[in-house]
């Protein structure tokens, strides 16, 4: 039978596994996506109703009021702002601006399951650097991986799912070895939980080094993550290549209205960001005291390195009432959720090591 052939790169692409969801009717905790587990705030479900008013019209192509307003938020003009359906989605317009075929592009593994998908989609070639068994990355490794193929470097900080957010002294290092011409991706989907006071500063390297592009997401802190909303932050020139590459119309009216609300919250937002942050001290610490190696997390999850145990410990966590995440083989991310699922999880994971 003659069929038409798929991209024969398609056959070896890992699929993204979503964290496990609360079956219907069901009552469970989920800590499988890192998610925010506030609801959103009243005034950003008043912008979300209000804007379902117009969505017989296409949405504002440029996101020009978000846009504005995430700039001003920043520090950054407008024209280093581009929007995007997630930053996962940006971060596919960012690979498509920039790489052609048989272009490499060094990630660190395991990072973030979106990007060996993200780069393979871009026609390019993924060049896979280990991280630590600290849950850290290795910058140096990840700068020796650089070749006059490599077109980009994604820098997740926090790393997704070990936790640890790279250092300033190690980006600066980094960034002095990486060529002008080659892109360093700064992935800060999770820089709202960071309280490292030694960790790197996206937005004062992106002024110093014109080959810094940062991801941000309004998915994970600002509690958007079902209505899609993420931006690059970029030089002009790169932020129009990287808008050159974008679904058109990529972000929702629904959506845009969404995030300006929330940023007009910030401060009522970063509040909740700050108790999630506690709620985090309290479950590492919780997990210490019980004896779990943790690598630190500057993030709204933690890492349990527990290799090949991994889907069977995400299997006892589900019958306890928590959903977790599982990457059989290497270990099981947890959200940091509400208490009560903090608690639960404390107990689960004691029974583990009692078994
Ligand atoms: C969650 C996450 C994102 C954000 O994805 P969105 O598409 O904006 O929801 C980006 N990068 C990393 C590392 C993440 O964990």
């Amino acid at each position: 039978m003659t069929r038409v052939p798929l991209r024969p790169a398609l056959t070896d692409l890992p699929p993204y596994v979503p964290g496990a969801r609360v079956p219907v009717g069901a009552a469970a905790f989920k800590l499988s996506s890192n998610e925010n587990p506030y609801p959103p705030l009243p005034s950003v479900v008043l912008a979300i109703s209000d804007a379902a008013e117009d969505v017989n019209r296409y949405p504002d192509m440029y996101a020009t009021e978000l846009t504005e307003a995430i700039a001003a938020s920043l520090g950054v003009t407008p024209e280093n702002v581009v929007a995007g359906c997630g930053s996962v989605a940006v971060l596919g317009h960012v690979l498509t601006a920039v790489c052609q075929p048989d272009d490499e592009v060094v990630l660190p593994w395991r990072s973030f399951e979106a990007y060996p998908i993200a780069v393979t989609l871009a026609g390019a070639q993924g060049v896979r650097v280990p991280v630590g068994a600290d849950g850290r990355l290795d910058l140096e490794a990840m700068s020796a991986a650089i070749t006059p193929r490599t077109k980009a470097v994604l820098v997740c900080t926090p790393n997704n799912p070990t936790g640890p957010a790279v250092r300033a002294d190690e980006l600066d290092a980094f960034l002095a070895a990486v060529p002008k011409d080659v892109l360093v991706v700064l992935d800060e989907a999770y820089v709202e939980f960071v309280r490292d006071p030694q960790a790197a500063d996206g937005l004062a390297l992106f002024a110093r080094h014109s080959n810094v592009v940062l991801l941000r997401t309004f998915s994970k802190a600002f509690g958007l993550a079902g209505l899609r909303v993420g931006y690059a932050v970029a030089r002009p020139r790169l932020a129009s290549g990287i808008r050159a590459a974008s679904t058109p119309f990529g972000v929702s009216h629904i959506g845009q209205l969404a995030a300006l609300a929330s940023l007009r919250a910030t401060p009522e937002l970063m509040t909740r960001v700050e108790a999630i942050v506690a709620e985090r001290s309290r479950l590492l610490a919780g997990l210490r005291a019980q004896g779990w190696t943790v690598p630190d997390s500057e993030a709204n999850f933690v890492w349990l390195p527990l290799e090949d145990q991994a889907t069977a410990f995400a299997d006892r966590c589900a019958r306890g009432g928590v959903l977790v995440r599982p990457f059989q083989g290497d270990g099981v991310r947890v959200s940091v959720g509400e208490p009560e699922a903090t608690d639960l999880l404390l107990e689960v994971a004691a029974e583990w090591l009692a078994r």
